[in-house]
């Protein structure tokens, strides 16, 4: 199973917007750009929500079978590991193995000599084609690398042939990522960790490396975006040598996580995938479920009074909905309006506040992160938030598509 070469994760807290995201992706379609939809939802979102896999695989299936798709799409097993994996297996046909928690963890001694000795070639003065300066890679160097990341990717090995072993060789798509970490991988790091998934048998047709710079959920890129650029064109370079040089698959990518909302760096992104001609999967971070709120503040009445409600309680529960997303954001609390004074808000000026319109005066990334997180309030209200959203389908449906089409589609693939 070949993903293609552009891709894209769209996650969906509720599971009630799959028919209006793969909207957007008919929309770019339309326009000549396919870039094949897949549904991601991780173990954390779904025990928040009480949800499980197989909803995901329903939700996709019933987008798809109503708007009459016939591209690929994908559903994900987001960040799995060996204790969570098993509901998800077999309804997923994509699996993110996630091993970020074992970088830094030591392989046995014989382990890293070995893969030491197998480097031997790539000691000395290491020409990367597209990369203008040689890496200087000394043996110590190597065995630095092995020890920091060799036992995450012999996990990665063992998550593989864990899905294996159920839906056998090519029945799905592989990804190991390890972005989930306070330190990025410098393109070298990815070189051998590339080097390393290859000696391990996994046949990743992308991989999500911790990038430099700030990925917070929801909102814009925060780094050096020279820097950015520099080492995401390098770690496309990487990823073309390695494919040759390792039995690694040829149509092998990067996955952006998080990558939703990083329109300061979309246009190095994607000249970058020009210039190398190289496919990329970007995942967005599950923020269709600020769309719903947009709508449901444009909607007015009920609809108003319900994303005011969220507000809130979200506001009430600051402590408790940002503690398990406290490395993937940054809220300045002085900054968050009082629910007091957002009860007296019309529909248009809590959805200005809300939507990422970065020229918008309106706009509060601090009100934005905490409702990103605050999905759980949502969650709690159940069948009344769910039929709230039946009620004013039409105008969330629509902010779901533009988001994903107008704000990402458009901005990473396709604006020359
Ligand atoms: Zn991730």
């Amino acid at each position: 199973m070949i993903i293609n070469s552009y891709s894209m994760g769209i996650g969906d807290r509720f599971g009630q917007q799959g028919k209006a995201q793969l909207g957007a992706i008919i929309k770019a379609k339309e326009l000549g750009v396919e870039v094949t939809p897949v549904w991601n939802k991780s173990f954390r979102e779904h025990s928040i929500i009480h949800t499980d896999p197989s909803d995901t695989r329903a939700e996709a299936d019933a987008a798809v079978q109503a708007l009459g798709w016939d591209g690929q799409y994908f559903v994900d097993a987001d960040h799995v590991g060996l204790e969570i994996i098993d509901p998800f297996v077999p309804v997923s046909d994509f699996f993110t193995l996630d091993v970020a928690d074992f970088i830094g963890e030591k392989a046995g001694n014989q382990q890293i000599n070995a893969f030491v000795q197998k480097c031997q070639s790539c000691i000395g003065e290491l020409l990367i084609p597209g990369i203008d300066d040689a890496f200087h890679i000394t043996e110590e160097l190597v065995r630095h690398i092995a020890e920091k990341y060799l036992y995450a990717v012999q996990e990665a090995g063992k998550i593989y042939r864990r899905v294996l072993t159920e839906k056998g060789v090519d029945a799905f798509v592989t990804e190991v990522s390890m972005d989930e970490t306070d330190e990025p991988q410098s393109p070298v790091e990815l070189f051998f960790i590339l080097a390393a998934i290859a000696d391990e048998g996994i046949p990743a047709q992308t991989i999500a490396p911790k990038f430099t710079g700030r990925f917070n959920k929801g909102v814009d890129y925060v780094g050096d975006i020279a820097q950015f650029s520099k080492e995401f064109e390098q770690d496309l370079a990487v990823i073309q040598f390695a494919v040759k040089e390792f039995p690694l698959p040829g149509n092998l990518k990067l996955s952006v996580h998080s990558g939703s909302d990083k329109f300061s760096i979309y246009a190095p992104i994607r000249r970058a995938i020009k210039k190398f001609n190289a496919g990329l999967h970007i995942k967005t971070a599950g923020t269709t479920w600020l769309e719903e709120l947009i709508g449901l503040a444009e909607a007015g009445d009920d609809g108003l009074l319900l994303a005011k409600e969220v507000y809130r309680k979200a506001f009430y529960h600051f402590d408790e909905l940002t503690k398990p997303y406290a490395t993937v954001i940054d809220i300045d609390k002085s900054a968050l309006p009082a629910p007091d004074d957002v009860d007296v808000w019309d529909g248009r000026q809590y959805a200005e506040t809300l939507r990422h319109d970065q020229e918008n005066a309106h706009y509060n990334l601090h009100f934005r992160q905490l409702l990103h997180v605050g999905y759980k309030v949502a969650a709690e209200m159940g069948e009344r938030y769910l039929a709230t959203l039946q009620r004013h389908e039409e105008i969330v449906a629509k902010h779901v598509t533009e988001n994903i089409f107008e704000r990402h589609l458009k901005k990473i693939f396709m604006d020359s």
